[in-house]
């Protein structure tokens, strides 16, 4: 019982993390609730079964970190890269997959691993003894989620997320917006200048309403209810209540004078916040929103400062169960309070396919050594997965945390090279290399430990 590891949810992460354990010579036990228990999105019994789009996004492993973070995969011989491309679509740049050949590899390679075993059974509780990973997803089931909520706390764990969008901080017009905390609040000139102001005039204004009225807007998937729409409504809908509603709320202009035009009071303010300790990440403040992704980058491309942002990702409400990871997580990924017990895929606040499997990934590998006695040298945060890892357990803002898909801006800058949108393809080169060199000598310093 105590050498063997235990893994709740063969999803995406939970496969990855099963594979990575049984390929380390430790005996698995996958525990699925599917086909017995179901959830409103998945259809099958199959493990890692893909929810929605067949896309793992794009392949470009010098260009685009998601790209590179199938690279790393691929180097750690991960079973969900080898059967992505095993079933792969043609589809341009990006890496599409065969959905139904995906899932049925992944199972069948799993159930012919001689060191796992899979149960369809829903666990529903957070077991005191022995190695466990949770890699529930973000459709856990609810029995598991209240268990977890009465270890966590009912803060640390969120059921739905509402992302607004974030921006890159270098793509944000400087000469139009400004530093500075509403009234000037706070103990230090950090925190005086916490938040980035984007200011709008009377015209300005009125045309964004009607371009958020305007706008495309995604439908909510069945069985998502809108419930929890207190206290974060989508933009579109607090505009739809009166055109006032907005300035009224998150774009109120009170307390903030703009420096660019001390005597010109702003008629509206969008404010941006800080969205990682490194500083490269702004979060849009209050902007969660249903608009489909076209017609969020036209309508946020509006907002005075932010005419040329590159967002890291754009906003969206779903149902999600996520935990409030930077505060609960170790850097192992285990549950201070409780560190027999792993979480890993999107429950710990990563978000999509790919990075789900890449925290599986880790967490597998981390728990096999755990259960062989090795400690693994720390995951170098120069790697995808490092920066993935670090920003969940520690370089998020903990306070305002919001699941996180895989973007350069979670990455440390490259010394001596040009900032901006000219010298994005010579950076984003040396993020990719320098993060390969340092997964791969990773991987080598894991494999002699
Ligand atoms: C409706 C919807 C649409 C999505 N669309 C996309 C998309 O298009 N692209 C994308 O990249 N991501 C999408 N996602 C996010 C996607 O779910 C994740 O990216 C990915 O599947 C998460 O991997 P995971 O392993 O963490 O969770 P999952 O893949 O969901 O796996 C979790 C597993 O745990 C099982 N489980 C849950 N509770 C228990 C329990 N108590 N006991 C035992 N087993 C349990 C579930 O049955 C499931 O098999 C979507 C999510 C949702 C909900």
């Amino acid at each position: 019982m105590t050498d063997r590891l235990h893994i709740v949810g063969g999803g995406m992460a939970g496969s990855e993390a099963a594979w990575q354990a049984a390929q380390q010579g430790i005996d698995v036990v996958i525990h699925e609730m599917r086909p017995t228990v179901g959830t409103f999105a998945h259809q099958t019994g199959n493990l890692a079964e893909m929810v929605c789009s067949n896309s793992f996004r794009s392949d470009d492993d010098e260009q685009n970190a998601v790209g590179l973070l199938h690279w790393e995969m691929r180097a750690a011989g991960g079973l969900i890269m080898s059967a992505a491309d095993a079933h792969r679509l043609p589809a341009g740049g990006a890496l599409a997959v065969d959905r139904d050949p995906f899932a049925e590899t992944v199972t069948a390679r799993l159930h012919a691993h001689p060191r796992v075993s899979v149960t369809a059974e829903e666990v529903t509780e957070l077991p005191r003894d022995g190695h466990w990973i949770f890699a529930t997803g973000p459709l856990t089931s609810p029995a598991l989620g209240a268990a977890i909520q009465a270890e966590t706390g009912a803060e640390a764990l969120a059921f739905f997320d509402a992302i607004a969008p974030i921006v890159y901080a270098e793509t944000i017009d400087m000469s139009r917006a400004w530093m500075q905390s509403r009234y000037d609040k706070g103990e230090t000139e950090e925190e005086r200048t916490a938040y980035l102001n984007c200011p709008m005039d009377r015209d300005q204004y009125e045309a964004f309403i009607d371009a958020l009225l305007a706008a495309d807007k995604t439908e909510f998937h069945e069985g998502e209810t809108a419930t929890y729409f207190d206290g974060c409504l989508p933009i579109e809908v607090m505009a739809e209540r009166g055109r006032e509603t907005l300035r009224h709320g998150p774009m109120k202009p009170v307390g903030l004078t703009n420096p660019h035009q001390p005597d010109v009071k702003p008629h509206a303010v969008v404010q941006l916040r800080r969205d990682n300790a490194l500083g490269t990440l702004y979060n849009i403040v209050g902007f969660q929103t249903k608009m489909k992704y076209g017609a969020q980058t036209a309508v946020f491309k509006t907002i005075p400062g932010l005419e040329e942002a590159s967002f890291a990702r754009l906003g969206g409400i779903h149902r999600n169960t996520f935990l409030n990871s930077p505060t609960l997580l170790d850097a192992q990924m285990r549950l201070k309070s409780r560190p027999n017990i792993r979480f890993a895929g999107q429950i710990t606040g990563v978000e999509g396919y790919v990075e789900s499997a890449a925290m599986g990934l880790l967490a597998g590998r981390l728990a096999a050594a755990e259960i062989q006695g090795r400690t693994l040298p720390e995951v170098p945060q120069d790697s995808a997965m490092g920066a993935l890892i670090h920003h969940i357990t520690g370089g998020a803002e903990a306070k305002t945390f919001q699941p996180m898909n895989v973007n350069f801006g979670l990455f440390r800058p490259v010394d001596g090279l040009k900032g901006g949108r000219r010298g994005r393809k010579d950076r984003y080169k040396a993020y990719t290399d320098r993060a390969k060199e340092a997964w791969s000598a990773w991987l080598t310093e894991a494999e002699n430990k």
